[in-house]
């Protein structure tokens, strides 16, 4: 279980001060999508980057079962983020002088399972596409090599920032159903920031953000499964 409580991040810039997440309170747990749904600019980026341990909390507590994310030191936080995070971003960052299956290995590597890369892109359904370079795919085929890269690491943290943001409508949905496919691993929390609030119904839990700060956090008991449309 992950939990932030009271967490805060503030920016200065120039002689402001920007306060990008205000006493921000939830629990994500293993096993469940979330969803963060919030307008642009309304510090989803910033919650997501002090998840994955990509930037510090300014203060607050962030709990990582029984560790104190915001407490590591710059090589735990290395650590933090290789071990446990995956990361999907909404311009997949690809490598694209490699294939989409060299793409997928050396995460996999990190994890010692480099055999295991094409099993993994076969999982987001890309078997027919291992030696084509990024440049050679579509968006949404861009977006599964990246979620292939993610999933080879075993993260125990999936984190999606606007996965579907450069993606057409139809595209989405199967990268959502990818992501609901992902959360039904019992070791895997999984996050999705997205601007779009059609994809509420999707997640276990959303969690509603404006200008910092968390408007609210509804727990969806009954989410609109995508089985199927992966
Ligand atoms: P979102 O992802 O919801 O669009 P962000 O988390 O990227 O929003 O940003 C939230 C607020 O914090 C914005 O006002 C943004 O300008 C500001 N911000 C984000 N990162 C930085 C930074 N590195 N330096 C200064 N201000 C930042
Ligand atoms: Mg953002």
């Amino acid at each position: 279980m992950i939990s932030f409580k009271n967490v805060n991040k503030s920016y200065q810039v120039g002689d402001q001060e920007v306060q990008a997440l205000s006493q921000a309170n939830f629990t994500l747990e293993k096993g469940k999508l979330t969803i963060i749904l919030g307008p642009s600019g309304s510090g989803e980026s910033t919650l997501l980057n002090i998840l994955g341990g990509m930037d510090r909390p300014t203060s607050g507590e962030i709990n990582f079962e029984g560790d104190q994310i915001g407490q590591l030191t710059d090589r735990g936080l290395t650590s933090y983020r290789r071990q446990k995070v995956g990361f999907v971003f909404q311009f997949y960052n690809l490598i694209p002088s490699l294939t989409a299956l060299e793409n997928v290995a050396i995460a996999a590597q990190l994890n010692g399972n480099a055999d295991q890369s094409a099993a993994y892109l076969e999982q987001v359904g890309l078997s027919h596409r291992l030696n084509n370079f990024p440049n050679q795919l579509s968006g949404g085929e861009m977006q599964r090599v990246s979620i292939a890269r993610a999933l080879a690491k075993q993260p125990q943290l999936l984190l999606c920032d606007e996965p579907t943001g450069a993606l057409d409508s139809k595209t989405s949905l199967k990268i959502m159903a990818l992501l609901q496919q992902a959360a039904q691993n019992p070791d895997t929390a999984v996050v999705m920031v997205t601007h779009n609030p059609t994809f509420e119904q999707y997640g276990d839990q959303v969690i509603r953000l404006k200008d910092g700060l968390i408007e609210r956090i509804d727990a969806n008991p009954t989410p609109v499964k995508l089985e199927g449309l992966a």
